[in-house]
């Protein structure tokens, strides 16, 4: 047998997470001679010996990969120069340059989480116990490279048993950055915020961290220290402590996520499929939306006028102990007031979450990037990203073939749910979710996490790309940078990112023919000045053509509609009737009524003269019409889009198999086709009037909008040549929607596409912004 060399070229993210080690010890059992080393541009292995141990050596890793690595690319050619003939070593770094990918914070893995329970470990209840596979990374991140000094670990010099880990490369903790023991690292302790002693009943537990699990039975609120950020917590299943909770924090109706300490647990409240399993249990350990089963339940503030209940399982260790003798679910929610991020120091914990919290648990390892749960959930067999933060970014994500050459692009997002995007060298770097930019302090976080992400990935925009909404502060920002820096500004329609967004995600290439993008959402800044939010756009990566639409109506009082969602009635109804006839034919309907003690004269005028009324075709707000007619969100709805998930809700209250729906026109005007609601209206207010159940009213709505939806593409097939349709944007986070739209257009043979990895909504459209602006920059069209 004949030993042949090879060289091995390995891309992807394969520093810092033990990938080395993994090929040492590989190469040795397949019985290999040869090295391994880190260089720009990856990891190069040069190794000898049989084809047939060669072979399975490649297997093997490819099987075997580091939990955290990610191979993207394995290169394997001959190699004819000096080897070592000696065994196999780990070689220095070459030219000491080091890949700049930063891992995403990882949940607890197995092996760590058996020995914070094992008396016998050095690492028995140690709340900050990581290693190469799991544990902080971004969240504690200040500057590259990724080194320990670099870090909010900075603070703790090893001590020498986590010296000789950290140095042993057949240890689990080789080269693990943020390791740390009892002895040497962090600690969390317990705070009462009256300041007064912890009572001594509570000395009787193992420690603080377990004695905060005694407090939460108790029924107490805890403001907790986590990975990314602070959270507040209670018992899931007492409704005082819950409601205490909702009191204090100013937060009525929105839901609540929910931990719970094992899938056991959680399966007693909701079903849970494979594959949500699978998502709960991954290293990202994302919030799953799950469906409850009703056989047990948690206090009904939790999540009023939902279907669905957000679960996420310990992420740290932290939470992991603490949840240990619980038995139910606790609540926790994003330690926050009003609509400000999240806090992430303990001062600011003392300060603002001291009037909602009972006792703080807090710790002394930094977070320097707050990083918020993610939220997911399954659609179909598909998974669909509602909010990616802690466990995905800033993970890359490969762009479809075409744009290898990118040049370096920054998009700026848009305004609400924001992100920011970095486009370079073949990929794209997705922001973590960073909130409403309207909020002061959210938009004082969006800058500083910008500031960090070009400073740990070293880019150097020469493009930024921006939202075409003249006053979204991300398209001021990015104006003011380009301005600042002589950098090329790309002006971006929102649904056009959209739908972008979803064709990067799925890899269609730069130079195929267009698809056909359905997006819709709440708000988006439209080509002709009005708001749009109901579009179907002929669209590839450089440019769209606006093929159909939402029949626009006045968005009376402008913004003042998105939470008021009786505006958007207002406007639907008087699309369809004069205030006469709603008088003298459904004057005894409750929504009627309502309207009648607005100041109706003003309303009339506003919408006549257009004064603060702008036009919108917003799908989003069309569904606050229909919620708002069948007594939704009365007066007010607390956060966008509240009316529409209640509206969704109750269609699953009844088993609704009738196929009849609600009338809608369909008209072709200058080369475009409007979806008109009004014939719907006078069947659905015969309807309230007949006092057919709100439950089947909505399931009426959802099934006539998708039916208009797929007669309008049925309509666009004869004109266009379309085989590919994106449905995308933040409407299409509602099920019973998404689920008829998709399975009728795949009857028409048509290719669907929706994005998963990348969020749905607004948290999405950085990705498309700087897809688009590449795609402009690589055909030369400014
Ligand atoms: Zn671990
Ligand atoms: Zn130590």
């Amino acid at each position: 047998m004949i030993p042949i060399a090879e060289e091995i070229r390995i891309r992807g993210t394969v520093q810092g997470v033990g990938f080395r080690p993994t090929v040492y010890r590989l190469a040795r059992a397949c019985g290999l001679n040869g090295e391994v080393c880190n260089d720009g541009q990856g990891v190069l292995i040069r190794v000898s010996g049989s084809a047939a141990s060669l072979a399975e050596f490649v297997t093997k890793l490819q099987q075997e990969c580091p939990p955290l690595a990610r191979i993207q690319e394995l290169i394997r050619t001959p190699y004819t120069g000096e080897l070592n003939a000696d065994g196999f070593i780990i070689s220095e770094s070459i030219n000491n340059t080091i890949n700049t990918d930063i891992v995403p914070d990882t949940a607890t893995c197995l092996e760590c989480r058996q020995e914070i329970f094992d008396p016998f470990s050095r690492f028995y209840r140690y709340p900050f116990t990581n290693c190469t596979h799991c544990g902080p990374r971004l969240s504690i991140i200040r500057t590259l490279p990724y080194d320990r000094p670099h870090t909010s670990m900075v603070d703790f010099p090893l001590c020498s048993e986590c010296a000789e880990d950290y140095h042993n490369l057949e240890n689990r903790r080789f080269h693990a950055q943020p390791i740390a023991c009892h002895l040497c690292g962090p600690k969390a302790w317990l705070e009462r915020v009256d300041t007064q002693p912890i009572t001594a009943s509570l000395f009787s537990m193992l420690d603080d961290v377990d004695a905060v699990c005694t407090l939460l039975q108790r029924g107490e609120i805890v403001a907790i220290k986590g990975l990314g950020g602070i959270h507040l917590a209670c018992d899931a299943t007492q409704e005082i402590a819950v409601q205490k909770l909702r009191q204090r924090k100013n937060r009525y109706r929105k839901p609540l996520a929910l931990m719970a300490r094992d899938l056991g647990v959680v399966a007693e409240y909701c079903a849970v499929s494979p594959q949500e399993e699978e998502l709960l249990t991954s290293p990202a350990s994302p919030i799953v939306l799950l469906q409850p089963t009703g056989k047990k339940q948690l206090a009904p503030s939790v999540a009023p006028g939902q279907n669905t209940l957000g679960f996420m399982l310990p992420y740290t260790p932290l939470h992991h102990l603490i949840l240990k003798r619980m038995n139910r679910p606790i609540v926790l929610t994003s330690g926050n007031v009003a609509d400000e991020p999240q806090c992430i120091t303990n001062d600011e914990a003392r300060e603002k979450l001291g009037p909602i919290a009972d006792y703080l648990l807090l710790h002394n390892r930094e977070i320097i990037n707050r990083v918020d749960d993610s939220v997911v959930r399954v659609i179909g067999s598909q998974v669909q990203t509602i909010r990616r933060a802690r466990g995905y970014a800033p993970a890359p994500m490969s762009l479809p073939p075409g744009f290898e050459d990118v040049p370096p692009i920054l998009a700026m997002g848009g305004e609400l749910k924001n992100t920011f995007c970095l486009l370079r060298g073949g990929e794209a770097i997705l922001s973590q979710h960073l909130g409403d930019l309207e909020n002061a302090a959210a938009f004082d976080a969006y800058q500083n996490t910008l500031n960090l992400y070009l400073n740990i990935f070293a880019h150097q925009p020469e493009i930024i790309a921006i939202d075409h909404h003249p006053e979204y502060l991300s398209a001021k920002l990015g104006q003011q940078l380009a301005t600042a820096n002589q950098l090329q500004l790309a002006n971006i329609q929102h649904h056009h990112a959209h739908v972008a967004a979803c064709m990067a995600e799925h890899s269609i290439p730069l130079n195929s023919t267009p698809v056909l993008g359905i997006a819709f959402d709440g708000l988006g800044y439209g080509e002709d000045g009005t708001m749009w939010g109901g579009e179907f756009l002929l669209a590839d990566y450089c440019g769209f053509q606006r093929v159909a639409t939402l029949k626009p109506t006045a968005m009376i009082g402008g913004a003042q509609a998105i939470y008021q969602p009786w505006r958007s009635t207002y406007t639907q109804l008087m699309s369809a009737f004069s205030w006469e006839e709603l008088q003298t034919s459904y004057g005894n309907l409750e929504i009627v009524n309502f309207l009648n003690q607005k100041p109706l004269q003003l309303l009339h005028q506003m919408r006549e003269k257009g004064i603060n009324s702008p036009l919108t075709s917003s799908v989003g707000r069309l569904f606050d019409a229909v919620a708002r007619a069948v007594g939704i969100c009365r007066e007010e709805s607390s956060y966008e889009g509240e009316a529409a998930i209640a509206l969704e809700a109750l269609v699953s209250l009844n088993n609704y198999e009738d196929r009849s729906n609600y009338p809608w026109q369909l008209t072709f005007l200058d080369n475009i086709y409007y979806m008109d609601p009004s014939p719907m209206w006078r069947v659905l207010l015969n309807d309230l009037q007949r006092q057919i159940p709100p439950s089947i009213i909505a399931a009426k709505f959802h099934q006539s909008l998708a039916h208009i939806v797929v007669e309008t593409v049925s309509n666009l097939c004869q004109v266009h040549l379309i085989n590919r349709v994106v449905l995308t944007g933040g409407v299409f986070q509602n099920r019973i929607l998404l689920e008829q739209v998709k399975r009728e257009l795949q009857q028409l043979e048509l290719e669907v596409f929706t994005p998963s990895l990348v969020p749905i909504n607004d948290g999405g459209i950085s990705l498309g912004q700087a897809v688009i602006a590449a795609a402009r920059s690589i055909q030369r069209i400014y």
